[in-house]
């Protein structure tokens, strides 16, 4: 049976309840992990406050020394943590490898920059002072993951946050705890000291974090209806927040496009991962001269996105992690069939006994889907594709724009001038500009509108997990 682990201890849970995680792909039990409770939460935010005392007060560069070992150590695991990921959560190894490699990669990153990060010295008007704005960790930090991508997820709140030396309750999503209890596990035996993370599991945990009253800041990637109840929370605490939320990216392929880069960008951004990811094509807008061509070359491109078990290296394509994610997509689907829309590719489940235990869904374009399907208003967290016919650029930043998200956006043009309005107008966090929709550590990420706010990656998710400071020296 998997624990959690606080303060360095494989624990279970206070109360002593335990729940399955199955295989989506089989149904299969894969491991009995403990369900926790706010008890465990107190635990695990005790045994971080305790570790905030001598982590944060390590100098950085030493921080810096023991999360590139600690990451060098993950990294050399990487072979061993992949089944686990793609036993859990249903993606394919070849997804979980790089997922895997990301988490570990990711520490590294902010490790380098654990003793990079300056203050500032500012002259005072009477010259006898003079002023610094010092930086300094926050404390103890509660990390919220959804189970789409448990691990990177998890690596952009958790990396930051200990590079500048805070100190971690992370919770992954009930349904994929276990390669992320593996990483922290490979991040301690490669020397990360006990109390550092503390890993708790179970539904309940997640409020218990943001209640908790020595839980400083919250950092959760989840759906925007449980940002809205993570933030009315948290303010009742005043805790800092960031949230990372749903999202409904937009993809404009104008004539004068690279058609089959785009058909290669659209076809990882949307079914990579069994199309659930935040960043993602969700909505497809092409210019009328591009349409045919473009659209055969998506359906070419669906047929090679072959499901299966994820642990079967000739499948592209896992399944959904649960029933009701799936009936969620297939209703959606079915929501727009209803208006009128044309199945393109797929629209249904693969058949054949191989698939009978797991919740596979084909992957699925659908085009003529009108105005107001459940397609283009809400966030569809799965491989199904709406396509849109647009005249022109007005017409597809105005239909881009037309939704309460704002997370990713793309455009594929060989005209300057029209990417650079789309750069300009688009209303979202990131914009591609004829490239692949992948998230860069260097770069900042995070939403606008109902997708959230604050960053991560980037040196701008390191200073959200520190404070400033003022301090005036007298007498000098
Ligand atoms: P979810 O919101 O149901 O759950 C996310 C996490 O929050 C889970 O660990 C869950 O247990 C926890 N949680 C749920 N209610 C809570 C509460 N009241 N208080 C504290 N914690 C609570 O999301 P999900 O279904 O696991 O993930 C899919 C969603 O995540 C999608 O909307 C997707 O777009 C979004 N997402 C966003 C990003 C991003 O970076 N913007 C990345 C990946 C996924």
């Amino acid at each position: 049976m998997a624990t959690m682990i606080i303060e360095g201890e494989r624990t279970r849970a206070a109360s002593g309840k335990t729940y399955e995680v199955r295989n989506p792909a089989t149904g299969e039990v894969v491991d009995e992990v403990p369900q926790g409770g706010p008890a465990d939460v107190d635990k695990a935010a005790q045994a971080a406050a305790k570790a905030f005392g001598t982590w944060s007060k390590l100098p950085a560069n030493q921080r810096r020394e023991i999360l590139h070992k600690a990451a060098h150590h993950m990294l050399e695991k990487v072979e061993e943590i992949a089944p686990i990921l793609t036993k859990e959560q249903g993606k394919t190894l070849l997804e979980s490898r790089l997922e895997a490699k990301r988490f570990g990669e990711n520490i590294a990153w902010f490790a380098d920059l654990a003793d990079k990060i300056h203050g500032q010295h500012v002259k005072l008007p009477d010259l006898t002072t003079y002023g610094l704005v010092v930086r300094r960790p926050i404390g103890v930090c509660g990390a919220i993951v959804p189970w789409n991508f448990p691990l990177t997820l998890a690596a952009n709140k958790v990396a930051p946050a200990i590079a500048a030396g805070n100190t971690v309750v992370l919770k992954p999503a009930s349904t994929t705890p276990l390669a992320t209890l593996a990483c922290i596990e490979a991040l301690m035996e490669g020397g990360l000291p006990e109390g550092v993370v503390n890993v708790v599991i179970g539904q309940a945990t997640g409020e218990a974090i943001v209640e908790h009253p020595l839980i400083r800041k919250i950092a959760l990637t989840g759906s925007t209806p449980t940002g809205r109840k993570v933030m009315a929370k948290a303010a009742e605490g005043l805790k800092k927040v960031t949230l990372e939320l749903g999202g409904s990216d937009p993809c404009i392929v104008l004539d004068d496009a690279d058609l089959e880069g785009a058909a290669r960008a659209i076809s990882v951004g949307r079914f990579f991962n069994c199309g659930q990811q935040c960043l993602s094509t969700k909505r497809l807008y092409v210019q009328d001269g591009a349409y045919d061509a473009l659209m055969e070359k998506l359906v070419a491109r669906a047929g090679k996105v072959e499901p299966g078990n994820g642990l079967d290296k000739y499948r592209r394509k896992g399944p959904t992690p649960t029933e009701t994610q799936r009936a969620e997509v297939e209703a959606q689907i079915k929501d727009a069939i209803d208006r009128g829309a044309k199945v393109v590719y797929g629209g249904g489940r693969p058949k054949g006994a191989e698939y009978e235990k797991g919740w596979f869904i084909e992957p699925t374009i659908l085009e003529n889907v009108p105005d107001g399907a459940r397609m283009w208003t809400e966030e569809v967290f799965g491989p199904a594709l709406p396509v849109r016919k647009v005249k022109d650029l007005d017409e597809a930043l105005r239909l881009a724009n037309d939704t309460p998200f704002g997370l990713g956006s793309s455009i594929w043009t060989a005209n300057m001038a029209a990417a650079r309005r789309a750069v300009d107008e688009l209303e979202a966090g990131y914009t591609w500009v004829n490239a692949i929709v992948i998230a860069h550590d260097e770069l900042p990420f995070g939403g606008t509108k109902q997708s959230g706010f604050g960053k991560e990656h980037g040196v701008e998710a390191y200073l959200g997990y520190t404070e400033e400071k003022s301090v005036v020296y007298g007498g000098v």
